[in-house]
């Protein structure tokens, strides 16, 4: 069976955003075989731009993509073995992020209920190393199988070989554009141990007069904590958080640390210090203020919203005018988390 090849698709309901874009091509797949006999087609190994589309929320479209989309719409969710410390269970990339964080609770693997309504797709989570309420995929992450697009060849790659860190992986680096990842394994730790130390998630806890939280308490708390604070991308476009969080040095934190004594900053391991990108751009009075049909969202801070209409120029414009007000005012340099297309 030839694999569906689509033309001129419109990818404006395939973003989160809702950006308007369509695709020269579109290749769904729904196996690792197809994927490998996709990556081999003249149409998108010879295609003049390639993407691998998850979920798409963690994109912003420019306009018309004149290349070809590969969709891996891989399905699958399988107990595959066990460390001493871990169950490993095996998910098909184009599983939805969050039904699998609610269905490892519903099989009694709880570990990635502080992740839980995360938009997107399982195969997309190790490209930023996805992260949210004091957890990392990194920490419930053990391997992962990617078609390599060059050759077709499929890889596994270790934990090591991904080369996690804060939103990074190896995939936006040395294999950022060369593969496609057709399935992940998890580590569910045999003894669970709630992640109750961010704020947000004891504060909801306390609210339940919750005191010995059980893993379905914390998802409950997550969801609930997500839908209060952030905009549902189905009635307002966005794509979560728009930058990351700022690391400094030592003398940098010392220097704004001692201008603005409000500051939020986290201190790192390695001596540098983290900062709440959201009271930055907060402090420069961009929450709620909109630049005709884009905005930064009025409870945060942290996230572009679309109005309606908006195409991705705005969206970029409006980042960049972010950026230089942050970059000006605390001498501190943002960087977007969204993908560009
Ligand atoms: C409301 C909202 C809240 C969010 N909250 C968070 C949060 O708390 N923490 C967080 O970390 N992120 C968050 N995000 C961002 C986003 O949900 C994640 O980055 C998610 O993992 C993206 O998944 P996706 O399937 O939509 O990827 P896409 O947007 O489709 O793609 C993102 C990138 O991954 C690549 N990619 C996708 N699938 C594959 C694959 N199978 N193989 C190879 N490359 C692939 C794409 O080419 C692209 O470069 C949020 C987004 C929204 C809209």
């Amino acid at each position: 069976m030839p694999l569906p090849l689509d033309t001129d698709r419109d990818l404006q309901p395939l973003n989160s955003f809702g950006l308007p874009g369509r695709a020269a091509q579109f290749i769904r797949c729904d196996s690792v075989d197809s994927v490998q006999e996709a990556v081999r087609l003249p149409v998108f190994a010879q295609a003049a731009r390639r993407l691998v589309l998850g979920g798409g929320s963690n994109l912003v479209i420019t306009g018309d993509f004149a290349g070809c989309v590969l969709a891996p719409q891989i399905a699958g969710f399988a107990r595959v073995g066990e460390t001493a410390d871990a169950w490993l269970v095996d998910v098909g990339a184009g599983e939805g992020w969050h039904a699998t964080v609610a269905r490892l609770l519903d099989e009694q693997l709880p570990g990635l209920e502080n992740l839980a309504l995360i938009p997107g797709s399982v195969g997309a989570a190790p490209i930023q190393n996805i992260g949210a309420y004091g957890l990392e995929l990194t920490s419930r992450f053990h391997s992962l199988q990617a078609v390599e697009i060059e050759t077709g060849a499929l890889r596994r790659f270790s934990h090591a070989d991904c080369a996690f860190g804060y939103r990074d992986s190896v995939f936006k680096r040395a294999a950022a554009g060369r593969f496609v990842i057709v399935s992940v394994t998890f580590a569910l730790p045999k003894r669970w141990v709630p992640m109750v130390g961010y704020a947000d998630v004891a504060r909801g806890l306390a609210q339940r007069g919750v005191v010995d939280a059980t893993p379905r308490d914390i998802f409950e708390v997550v969801v609930a904590t997500r839908r209060a604070k952030l905009p549902d991308p189905a009635v307002l476009g966005n794509a979560g958080s728009f930058f990351k969080n700022p690391v400094v040095d030592a003398s940098t934190w010392a220097r704004l640390s001692g201008e603005h004594a409000e500051i939020v900053g986290y201190p790192q391991a390695d001596g540098s210090v983290k900062l709440a990108a959201a009271w930055l751009i907060d402090r420069c009075g961009f929450k709620g203020q909109r630049r005709g049909a884009v905005g930064v969202h009025d409870r945060q801070a942290l996230v572009l919203v679309n109005h309606g209409g908006a195409r991705g120029g705005e969206v970029l414009a409006l980042a960049q005018e972010i950026m230089g007000t942050v970059q000006r005012r605390f001498g501190v340099q943002l960087e977007p988390e969204p993908v560009v297309v």
